[in-house]
């Protein structure tokens, strides 16, 4: 028995008290880096004054109307999304997996609207889209999708950056309606899809009439250093689900569309209780405003890349290190051997970070990490993975 919470996560037994920027403190008063911003959330680190300040203003004003009425914040931030994203609209919901759930429902009805009965959509290998019935089955992982067959129909499973796959299935399957891949895969290890890739994914969706759609909810929001990660290929998306570091920690997502895929949902289609009230939506416009005045974009690309070639630097040579892959403050070390210890070893040594795909350190802190942060975390890291990657491989295992 598991009482009073459903045995859900594998928990380190630390409780975090508070945050202070870039800084986690537990209840034992430990001081921690933070290097995973909450799975990529916290943008703004903790505690931040500007996002605090709105919050509490917005707490005493109202929390949460229903969209039965106007929701003058949920414009703005829409407005706000349409500016930087080049598209139409927004529908807001409270996370990922609701994003990306309209945009599978998006899909969908276009397909019917066009006369296509099964519409299908073609999904990726080590894809992560959420936990929902549609979104665990469009997520290209079995162990997320065990024991809760039958998986929901329509999808289309394809290797990712292999451009004749997709244009193989252009050839033989007329029901496809959409394309629906993360622009860097997060949770399938840090795997950014190629620039060239994403190009021609968006030259076959306007030849067949597909809509692009672009998970963002891990790799967008500046994480990157562009608001979106698919603007480094200079492409646009059709529809774009975006959640986690929208709002730094008040639960807000969002599916972004263009074009056609702007119009397809009709009064009746879709809805939620929660998604868009008005302190969710304080708390995504004063996120992007702080990322917009104090240059979060840029810090990211460039802390970012520092952080990758000082990896790639400091542990050349070593057979154990795999690559140094990502974009921005968005960065996975893939090693030769699973490394699920490095995050104890990471806490014991003070700092906070992850280890996904078995065998990849990601890093996704917070985008006001300094450069001077990031030596103080690499300061701690290089040695716990040299001490991982310079044991023998039979013994690690
Ligand atoms: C985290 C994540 C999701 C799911 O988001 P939730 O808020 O946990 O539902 C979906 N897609 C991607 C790419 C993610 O990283």
């Amino acid at each position: 028995m598991t009482a009073p919470l459903m045995n859900t996560y594998g928990r380190q037994p630390i409780a975090f008290s508070h945050g202070d920027g870039v800084w986690l403190y537990d209840t034992a008063g430990r001081r921690y880096l933070d290097c995973l911003a909450g799975i990529a959330v916290n943008t703004l680190g903790h505690n931040h004054p500007r996002l605090v300040a709105a919050l509490r203003e917005q707490v005493g004003r109202i929390i949460h109307s229903s969209n039965l009425f106007e929701i003058p914040l949920q414009t703005e931030l829409g407005q706000k999304l349409v500016d930087l994203s080049g598209m139409h609209n927004a529908f807001f919901c409270s996370t990922g997996l609701e994003a990306n759930e309209a945009a599978i429902k998006i899909a969908r009805k276009y397909g019917h609207d066009k006369g296509i009965e099964m519409p299908e959509i073609i999904v990726y290998e080590k894809a992560f889209h959420g936990r929902s019935l549609a979104t665990l089955s469009a997520t290209g992982n079995a162990k997320v999708q065990k024991g809760f067959e039958p998986l929901v129909p329509g999808f289309i499973r394809v290797p990712l950056n292999d451009a004749d796959a997709l244009r193989r299935i252009a050839s033989e399957r007329p029901n496809v309606v959409a394309v629906f891949l993360e622009a860097v895969q997060g949770e399938g290890g840090i795997v950014p899809a190629r620039a060239e890739y994403l190009k021609t994914v968006r030259e076959l969706c306007d030849q067949h009439g597909w809509l692009m759609m672009v998970d963002e909810v891990q790799c967008g929001t500046g994480r990157t250093g562009k608001w979106f990660a698919h603007q480094w290929a200079g492409i646009q998306a059709d529809v774009m689900p975006l959640a986690k570091g929208l709002s730094s920690g008040v639960p807000v997502g969002a599916v972004v569309a263009r074009g056609a895929a702007a119009d397809v949902f009709q009064p009746g289609n879709h809805g939620t209780t929660f998604g868009g009230n008005p302190l969710a939506m304080r708390a995504g416009l004063t996120t992007l405003q702080v990322m917009e005045e104090d240059g979060l974009l840029e810090n990211a690309a460039k802390v970012g890349n520092f952080i990758m070639d000082t990896v790639r630097q400091e542990l050349a040579g070593h057979a154990g290190l795999r690559e140094v892959r990502g974009m921005g403050l968005m960065i996975g070390i893939e090693l030769d051997r699973p490394c699920g210890d490095v995050v104890k070893k990471a806490l014991d040594a003070g700092l906070v970070l992850n280890v996904t795909a078995d065998s990849v350190v990601r890093l996704l802190p917070p985008l006001i990490f300094s450069q001077a942060h990031a030596e103080l975390m690499l300061d701690k890291l290089l040695p716990i993975i040299r001490s991982v990657i310079e044991q023998p491989l039979a013994q690690a295992a």
